[in-house]
């Protein structure tokens, strides 16, 4: 069952076009790479899906909702995360759970939850400025589920960290994969090939390769190389 259909998505500033008539679906219950070198467009797309940035044409559907705004049923992890680094990670949770229309009860005893699933319980109680790298991503990736959406929309979550924080977070999303439809935004073939089952290739704003992780390494390694290296 497809979760999402993005028809002729299409962004440009001024004469540049950022994103070019970019149609794909994701299929619920899966992990979706969306793969591409810098500059692929990949940032813009997650901005528009998520409603950060209006798409200069295109559209968007979302499983069965037809009313209302599909975009509560998103949780984004943006690749440069805002973080309140006076604030403990509880604190954090509870107040993004808020903002995004949860009761101070029901961000509480979700932001537990999610503390406790994310290997980050004991770090609750501390400020998030003291945390590191992997510990700020795990924060950032609760937050992104503290309203229990539908679809996990993650930017390049791994590539500031170093290879043992990437290799926490790569488990840590192999894991959550097993109840939620991820979006997973990288640069990089291997992480994209390890933890999921579809891949959409941009290239300059426009959708190179498309299909299953497997489909990928039998017929057409050589052109994502080439691509990616470009
Ligand atoms: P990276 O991996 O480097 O983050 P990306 O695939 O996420 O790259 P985008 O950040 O979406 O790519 O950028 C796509 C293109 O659009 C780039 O050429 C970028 O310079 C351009 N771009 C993005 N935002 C703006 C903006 N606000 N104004 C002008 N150009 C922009």
């Amino acid at each position: 069952m497809k979760l999402l259909e993005v028809r002729s998505l299409t962004k440009s500033f001024g004469k540049h076009v950022a994103v070019n008539d970019l149609s794909f679906s994701i299929e619920k219950g899966h992990c979706v790479a969306l793969l591409g070198a810098n500059g692929a467009g990949k940032t813009t797309t997650l901005e528009m899906l998520s409603g950060l940035q209006q798409p200069t044409n295109g559209s968007v559907s979302f499983g069965d909702v037809h009313k209302g705004d599909y975009r509560e049923y998103i949780g984004y992890l943006p690749q440069h995360p805002v973080f309140f680094p006076w604030m403990n990670g509880m604190e954090y949770l509870v107040f993004m759970g808020e903002l995004s229309g949860l009761s101070k009860t029901k961000a509480s005893t979700r932001a537990n939850e999610l503390l406790e699933r994310l290997g980050i319980a004991d770090a609750g109680k501390r400020k998030v400025g003291g945390y590191s790298g992997g510990m700020k991503q795990r924060l950032g990736i609760a937050q992104a589920l503290i309203h229990e959406p539908k679809l996990l929309m993650l930017d390049e979550p791994v590539s500031a960290l170093d290879p043992v924080g990437r290799r926490e977070i790569l488990e840590l999303m192999k894991l959550l994969k097993e109840t939620t439809t991820i979006l997973f935004s990288t640069h990089i073939l291997h992480d994209a090939e390890e933890v999921c089952d579809d891949v959409i290739m941009i290239h300059k704003g426009k959708l190179a390769i498309t299909g299953s992780v497997s489909e990928l390494r039998r017929k057409h390694q050589e052109d994502v190389i080439i691509i990616s290296a470009e």
